[in-house]
């Protein structure tokens, strides 16, 4: 059975080198659906609590929201935080709080103080699938990713992988010590 979670992410980005009016730069609201497999967790008779998926994929992806997500050889990364820097923005502001950890991977660099990522391939929703996944496949059982951006859309699914134990009571994920973080029921 699975578990379905959606949520939007603001973002503007622009595909460089791209034969298209792409090419400028421009923003979306995305619309991100994971979908988590697993058996049904007994007592609490859901596979995950959907806002906890939620909760986990957003401490990660709020870094795409009201950001910028460019290409790592765009020229435009230069000239932004050149303007960002003129201005005392480019290390945070008071008003940047929705911000998760400056994660760096094989596809992307987050700089959540910029609301920067800098991708390694042009940003377009099977990039943000692929991405997505890399950032929380060891945080979920994701099966499924859907990314809907304007009158664009892609999906992947995923084998499962194994199948993760849950408290009973609360149904979110057990700690490698099989404690549960909210209710501190321990698995015998
Ligand atoms: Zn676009
Ligand atoms: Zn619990």
């Amino acid at each position: 059975m699975r578990s379905i979670t959606t949520f939007q992410l603001q973002y503007a980005h622009r595909f460089y080198g791209f034969c298209g009016e792409a090419q400028y730069l421009h923003g979306h609201t995305g619309i991100m659906t994971i979908e988590v497999e697993d058996c049904v967790n007994e007592g609490v008779n859901m596979v995950f609590p959907c806002n906890e998926i939620k909760k986990i994929a957003w401490s990660v992806l709020r870094n795409f929201d009201h950001a910028l997500i460019l290409r790592k050889d765009d020229p435009l990364i230069s000239a932004v935080l050149d303007v960002y820097e003129q201005q005392g923005i480019m290390d945070g502001a008071p008003q940047n709080q929705n911000i998760g950890p400056a994660f760096r991977t094989e596809l992307a660099d987050a700089y959540p103080n910029s609301r920067l990522v800098v991708t390694k391939e042009t940003m377009t929703v099977e990039g943000m699938i692929r991405l997505t996944y890399e950032l929380l496949r060891d945080k979920l059982n994701i099966v499924k990713i859907t990314f809907t951006s304007g009158d664009n859309s892609a999906s992947q699914e995923f084998g499962p992988h194994k199948s993760i134990p849950r408290c009973p009571y609360c149904g979110v994920a057990l700690n490698e010590k099989g404690e549960c973080y909210k209710c501190g029921y321990v698995k015998k």
